[in-house]
């Protein structure tokens, strides 16, 4: 990436992309109008004091516990907007369709879904990868933490995994998961989980740090083929999938952490690739005619 050009200060988001205020405030309007079937949650502050909010999407709030859940969360690096941007296109789908499409209703109703739109508003405002402290956020998880070289120690590199494990506000929020303690007894429901990026079109999942196979590596892939598989029913292009060690080794990530930790089964999505960006946002988020395309994709 190393030939685009790095934003000015004044950057502007463009066309349909919103800041983080901006994104808080049309969820809270869903929040509002579809107040039977999601419910808001304030997670804590980031590193520079801004909002951090996670949802909830439940047909029944008395059986919460006892449904299988899954949590998706966005922009863990600041800079790839695309992907909150994804999350609120597709909140707004699932609820605006809850009530016409039974496939959303049965999902809907048979499982708890949890969303954290953006993990890192600090870096998101100012279209940078890592945090208020500069420290990458996917780096500074405990498992593997520190392991060179799928991170640096190097507080200058764009993988500066933090002066200690969770060293981080954000990433801590996720460790701890306060919301999954009151309302899950610590990720014990948690099944399965979808970690959102940009910069590549692919999905990846555990193992990060080894060659080594995950335990359930058939399971991975057989989940990715009916992942493909419905791309193809969606007449949308499926995207390759591979261990995450496949595309760079990588350490201390959320995905290894939560699989290691919870047996939680876990994805990243790339979800795009600005092939011929000029400039860092181009890189990593699709200019305006492309915006649905893409948050569709995720879908
Ligand atoms: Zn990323």
């Amino acid at each position: 990436m190393g030939s685009q050009k790095e934003l000015v200060p004044d950057f502007q988001f463009p066309e349909k992309y919103h800041t983080s205020q901006e994104l808080n405030s049309d969820l809270m309007k869903l929040c509002d109008r579809y107040s039977d079937l999601i419910s808001k949650h304030e997670l804590g502050k980031s590193t520079n004091g801004k909002d951090i909010w996670g949802f909830i999407v439940h047909s029944d709030q008395r059986n919460l516990k006892k449904k299988p859940a899954s949590l998706i969360i966005g922009c863990h690096h600041g800079r790839e907007c695309i992907t909150s941007e994804a999350v609120l296109y597709c909140l707004e789908y699932i609820l605006e369709k809850y009530s016409e499409v039974n496939q959303i209703r049965n999902w809907i109703e048979k499982s708890v879904s949890i969303w954290i739109p953006m993990l890192n508003p600090d870096g998101h405002d100012i279209v940078i990868r890592k945090n208020g402290n500069q420290v990458d956020l996917n780096r500074n998880y405990t498992f593997n933490w520190g392991l060179v070289p799928g991170c640096s120690h190097d507080p200058y590199s764009q993988i500066y995994c933090g002066p200690s494990q969770l060293s981080e506000i954000e990433s801590q929020l996720i460790n701890q998961m306060k919301i999954i303690d009151d309302l899950f007894h610590k990720f014990k429901n948690i099944k399965s989980s979808l970690d959102m990026h940009s910069g590549a079109e692919i999905i990846l999942y555990p193992w990060g740090y080894t060659r080594e196979p995950a335990p359930d590596d058939a399971l991975f892939k057989e989940l990715c083929r009916q992942m493909e598989q419905k791309a193809v029913e969606l007449q949308v292009e499926p995207f390759p999938s591979q261990p995450a060690v496949d595309l760079y080794p990588t350490s201390g990530t959320y995905i290894d952490h939560v699989y290691h930790f919870y047996n939680c089964i876990s994805f990243v999505a790339e979800i795009y690739r600005g092939r011929w960006a000029g400039d860092i946002w181009e890189f990593f988020n699709p200019p305006a005619e492309k915006y649905n395309a893409v948050c569709l994709s995720f879908l």
